[in-house]
């Protein structure tokens, strides 16, 4: 598609997402260890090979008894720990005490709680009314042959540990994609440096490597690219080569020194979107070569938040074969909150408050970081909507 052609292409949110969910071709997986597998995605469904309770367990420290002999008394035959099976059948009449999480013996239907009764030399007695077992039958959980955790699910602690109990030690996970990040300005030097006229710090580097490490991703960062035609398309050129996704940040506007449509363009990728009815963010770049990726992101470093919150995750997850689902919440707006325009799917950063309602934050525009640092959310103002009233029911992504 022809620069020209693209300019005046602007396509909806969900016409995006399609697009990069059509391109972007899912990585190679690799078999590791469990104990490496926090934060990686899981390439193929993960199925059961146990019982889960193993066996009949005790949910109590107290006596398994027969139901039928109950409120006792019960003479205590023998104590059994967790981790010991007891062979011998429990007789009437007879109990024994047992701690949480040891398998309950053949014959017994109940364990009572150590509370519930009172002992006299080596007999107790059941001093409540029944009402619970306080037993977790065997398989009660999971049986073998039943789905564990599907394939695209990214592990955390509650899923490893899941596949621990099952007794699983290896699991196919998709590959990390290797992911650079160019900062594009001539204005911008990094911190550490004192600033001289016109400059400003390099925020949207750093704000990228963190986000994607928070996403189990060690970017590699090369820094600032001058909006210098010649030496940004050989940084460019050499970044994409060594990465699966290349995120740049500025340069892809309209204004005389935003070259990177046209580097990307002729260092021979497909540009496939360049302006999406998105606020902030409008002029968000998608191109592909040979199962890489280039994302270029508006210099604006709430732009590059929120834009990389959606394409940026679009494309890690589609690296996983994976579709994204941003958390949505329903929630309240606890004031009003007016737009002039409406013609573009807004994300605007807010605070939910103690109250779980929406609060509007002083945000004087895209490149406001402060308001972004302060916002533990992002309400959804879809296209259409311009006048929020306090009470109105929303949509919040927290983040
Ligand atoms: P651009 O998208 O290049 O037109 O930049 C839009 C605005 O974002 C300009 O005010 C830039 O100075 C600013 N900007 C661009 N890149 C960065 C960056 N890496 N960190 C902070 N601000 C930036
Ligand atoms: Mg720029």
């Amino acid at each position: 598609m022809g620069q020209e052609q693209l300019d005046n292409k602007l396509i909806t949110v969900e016409e995006a997402k399609t697009i990069v969910e059509s391109m972007v071709k899912a990585l190679k997986s690799e078999t590791i260890d469990l104990s490496h597998a926090n934060g990686r995605t899981l390439a193929s469904n993960v199925y059961s090979t146990v019982y889960i309770p193993p066996f009949n367990r005790s949910a109590m420290d107290g006596f398994a008894c027969r139901k039928e002999d109950l409120p006792g008394p019960f003479k205590v035959v023998a104590t059994i720990a967790a981790g010991v099976q007891i062979e011998d059948k429990l007789e009437a009449e007879h109990c024994y005490r047992i701690m949480t999480g040891a398998p309950v013996p053949d014959g017994a239907d109940t364990v009572i709680m150590i509370e519930h009764t009172i002992a006299s030399d080596d007999q107790i007695l059941f001093t409540k009314e029944f009402t619970k077992s306080n037993i977790s039958p065997k398989g009660d959980d999971l049986k073998p042959g039943d789905l564990l955790i599907k394939a695209g699910t990214p592990l955390k602690s509650s899923q490893i540990a899941l596949l621990a109990s099952s007794g699983i030690t290896q699991v196919e996970v998709y590959n990390l994609p290797k992911v650079g990040i160019i900062s594009t300005g001539s204005e911008l030097i990094e911190p550490g440096i004192d600033l001289d006229k016109g400059q400003i710090y390099n925020s949207n580097g750093h704000q990228l490597k963190a986000r994607l490490n928070e996403l189990n991703i060690d970017a590699s960062n090369y820094g600032v690219s001058p909006d210098d035609y010649d030496s940004l398309k050989g940084n460019i050129e050499k970044a994409f080569k060594a990465n699966d996704l290349l995120v740049l940040t500025g340069g892809v506007s309209v204004g005389d020194y935003d070259y990177v449509p046209a580097i990307i363009e002729e260092l021979g990728l497909e540009i496939h979107f360049s302006k999406i009815s998105a606020k902030p963010g409008k002029h968000t770049v998608f191109a592909s070569k040979d199962d890489k990726y280039i994302l270029g992101l508006p210099g604006n470093p709430v732009s590059t938040l929120i834009q990389f919150e959606e394409c940026g995750r679009w494309i890690l997850s589609a690296f996983n074969n994976s579709a994204f689902k941003a958390l949505r919440i329903k929630s309240i707006m606890a004031c009003d909150h007016y737009r002039k325009r409406n013609d573009r799917f807004e994300l605007f950063p807010v605070r939910i408050n103690d109250d779980g309602k929406v609060e509007s934050l002083s945000y004087h525009g895209s490149a406001h970081m402060h308001a972004i640092s302060i916002a533990n959310a992002l309400l959804e103002i879809p296209i259409g909507v311009n006048d929020l009233k306090k009470g109105d029911k929303v949509y919040v992504r927290p983040f």
